[in-house]
């Protein structure tokens, strides 16, 4: 039996969601930051259009 190794996770810090190892990252992954291309480009204005973020302004 050959257990394949679960692949490497990291967290978006944009849209807060883990995303695995792809294989176009094979050579960059520790580069790697966002789960994708554009997420990174999300990075500056994750305000609006991200749903997941409501949480933080959540009234009590
Ligand atoms: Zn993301």
């Amino acid at each position: 039996m050959t257990a394949k190794k679960p692949l490497p996770q990291k967290t978006c810090p944009t849209c807060g969601r883990p995303f695995s190892w792809r294989k176009k990252w094979q050579n960059c992954w520790d580069e790697v930051v966002h789960c994708s291309e554009r997420c990174r480009r999300n990075r500056n204005r994750n305000r609006a259009s991200d749903g997941d973020r409501a949480e933080l302004r959540k009234p009590r």
